[in-house]
This record gives structure tokens, sequence and C-alpha cells, in this order.
């Protein structure tokens, strides 16, 4: 595959579709980034270039646009910024590949059915992520589109790392630990690999710590454990997320205070959390600015559980070799990794402070005997990466 072209990411979330252009051929910078938020309540669209400034932008009124709806206004405004340039491939982000899908992979009606198939698995994102599929197979057909899942990564863990506590019948049916996140695990373990061999093939944890946080435990640069299980709600404390729970709590919740299905996916998926325990924000910027003691004691908890589940997977791996900050809170948020690395300290890590003010690469002082780092992700350009990779092969 020689032709020259683009390249269109699409991540499709609940209430929006982000997406992300690249040239074809190389692995460049981005050309156009935007997002349309607010579908079904007020769509907006913005589109920046690869300096950031806004180069389309536009308001719909409140049910104007459904999910297929929206997918035919990015490619519209794509076309237009592209003037004649063509797209050769859409590369998608898809949460859930259940366990058939270890790597991503070109989509036919087939494969479209296979993975309509694992919508009561993630009923809540899978049916959004599939929605330009379709609405992309209807406009172009002839357009290769590749499934890149947020859980393939998490397919190497030793089948142990996988199971739940209940009976077979209901692990045959796929209620078992998945992972998520690994779009961003995978872009960080080969960024380490190129950067840092030795290090990338050693035990790592890396905290991906943004609005929806997680931890993973890798060993030759292959996931091992993670603290998402089956579904994204599992494990640290996120923006809006609880995070593991006693599932004593949902029996409760539902007996004792008669709450519904719905209200109890609302409060865990949307209203608990740093945002549920602050009552504030969900937005760690918002609530390290905030003098509020409950906003400290969201942090304190938010830290607190990252600290005991590090602990947990460094059992897992039979101890670590450094620990990796990415996303939202761990590229930015230098006063949480240092509080994170000062409950740490016990497995041999020493912060180096102006390392960690300064932001980037190593954060740990030299004779440190853990090393602790920080490698920003792009989960789009890991997408585009193996769309790429699927055309050339083509
Ligand atoms: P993400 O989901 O990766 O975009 O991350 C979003 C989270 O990162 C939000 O909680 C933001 O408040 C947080 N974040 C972004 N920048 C900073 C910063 N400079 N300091 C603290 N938190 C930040």
């Amino acid at each position: 595959m020689t032709e020259t072209g683009c390249i269109v990411v699409l991540n499709a979330g609940s209430s929006s579709i982000k997406f992300a252009i690249y040239e074809s051929g190389t692995d460049g910078d981005v050309l156009f980034r935007g997002q349309i938020e607010r579908i079904g309540v007020g769509p907006h669209l913005e589109v920046r270039d690869a300096a950031g400034k806004v180069v389309a932008e536009r308001k719909w009124p409140n049910d104007a646009l459904d999910h297929h709806g929206a997918t035919a206004e990015i490619l519209a405004q794509g076309q237009a910024l592209l003037a004649s340039r063509p797209v050769l491939a859409f590369g998608h982000r898809v949460v859930h590949g259940g366990t058939k899908f270890v790597a991503p992979v070109r989509i036919d009606r087939t494969i479209v059915s296979e993975l309509d198939a694992l919508v009561p698995l993630a009923p809540l994102h899978q049916p959004h992520n599939l929605a330009p599929v379709a609405a992309i197979l209807n406009a172009a057909p002839h357009l290769p589109q590749i499934a890149c899942f947020d859980t393939a990564f998490h397919r190497t863990q030793p089948l142990l790392a996988q199971e739940f506590a209940l009976p077979r019948e209901l692990t045959a049916e796929g209620v078992r630990r998945y992972g998520f996140h690994g779009l961003s695990y995978d872009f960080v373990t080969k960024r380490l690999l190129g950067t840092q061999p030795a290090l990338a093939q050693g035990r790592l944890i890396i905290a991906h710590l943004g609005n929806g946080a997680s931890l993973c435990a890798t060993k030759d640069g292959r996931s091992v454990a993670s603290t998402m299980g089956f579904t994204a709600l599992d494990g640290l404390v996120m923006g809006t997320r609880a995070g593991t729970l006693d599932p004593g709590v949902l029996l409760y919740l539902a007996q004792q205070r008669g709450m519904s299905f719905s209200a109890i996916e609302d409060l865990l998926y949307r209203k608990s959390g740093l945002l549920g325990v602050s009552g504030i924000s969900s937005d760690m910027r918002t609530l390290r600015a905030s003098a509020e003691r409950s906003a400290r004691e969201a942090i304190d908890l938010f830290v607190y559980r990252i600290v005991r589940e590090i602990g947990s997977l460094a059992a897992a791996l039979g101890g670590v070799d450094g620990i990796v900050f990415t996303a939202g809170i761990g590229e930015n948020d230098a006063a949480t990794r240092a509080e994170i690395l000062a409950g740490c300290r016990w497995l041999g890590v020493t912060l180096d402070p102006e390392r960690n003010r300064a932001g980037e690469g190593r954060i740990s002082m030299d004779n440190s005997t853990v090393s602790a780092w920080i490698v920003p992700t792009d989960e789009e350009r890991m997408i585009a990466q193996y769309t790429r990779s699927a055309l050339a092969s083509s």
C-alpha cells in the first residue's frame, strides 16, 4: 500500500465523538483534532489544527444530531478541511473486544455482528463506538475501517488474573476481568520500549490517571494484571466513579434504599468518585485549587486507593522496577505524583522533587532502587499506528 492520504481516528463516547486526522505515510503529527460534544443535548463541534488554532466551530439545537448524524457532520467537516487529500482509512476506538479480539482487526459486516454481540458487556459504551462504524460502512463501504480495542492489551494476563471466584458457567458466559485503558498502556509501553528498553522489559506499574483511572502491571511489555475488571467501574477512585466497592453495597442500595438499577448505574458512573466525595467537582484542578476540607478528603482517598493498589500489583508482579505516570493527572499534577510516591517509599522509590516539578521523563533520584517516570499517553496516535499497519499489510 503506497497511496498517500489521511487516516481518520474516531473515539466515540456516550455523548461525544472525538476525532483526529493524521497523514497516512509517516508516524507524523496530527493534522486536525476535534470533537462533537453534547450529542443529544445541544451538540457543539470544534476542530483545531496542529498549532491548536480553531479552524471550524458549529452548534446545533438540542436533539438535532444523534451519533449517526454527528458522524456524517465529522465526515463532511473532514472532507472540507482536507480539500483534495483522500481519506485512506478509519481507525476506531472500541471499548470491548471480549476474549476473542486480542489485536486490532479490519472491520467487515461479520466483525460488526461479533462486536454487536458484545454490547451486553459494555452497554453504555459499545453501541456508541459502533454507531460511526455502521454509518461509514453505509456511506463509504469501500474504505477500510480498523477496530482497536481497550481490552486487547490485557489478553496476555494469566487466566488466574482474569477470573472472578464465581460459578464456572458465569465465567464461561463472559463474566470475567477484562481490563481497560489498553490503548493507553500499549502506547506507553511501546514508547518505553523505544526509549528505555531495559526498563520496559522489567516489572512496571503504569498509572493511567485521568477522568477514568486505572493501574496496569506489565512484565516484558505485556499486561499481567490491572485494577479494572469486568467494567471500567472497578479499581481506583475516578472523576465520577467510585472504583472498587464491596458488592454488598449494591445489595444494600437495592434492598434497603429501593434504588432502581438505573439509579444505581447513575450513582456508580456519574455521581461518585472525586465528585461524590468532595461534593465540589470531578476535576482534579478544581479540587487542588479549593480550600474546602472535602476537596482535600477526596484527593486523600484518591491517593490512598492508588497506593494500596500499587501494593497489590507489586505482589502480582513479584517486585517492581519502575512506576510510570500518564494521562491528565498523571502527566500534569506534580502534587498527586509526590503524594502517591511518598506512600510507595517502602517499595524503594525516592522522588526527586525538582524533576517531579519539571514534569518530564525520569522523576526519581538516580540512586532510587525503583525508578519513577512520566510518559505522556496518546491513544489516538496508537490507533493511527495500528490503522497504518493494517493498511500496509492489506
Ligand atoms: P484526562 O481524562 O486524561 O483528560 O484527564 C483529566 C483530569 O486531569 C482532570 O481531573 C483534570 O483536572 C486533570 N488535570 C489536567 N491538567 C492538570 C493539572 N495541570 N493539574 C492537575 N490536574 C490536571
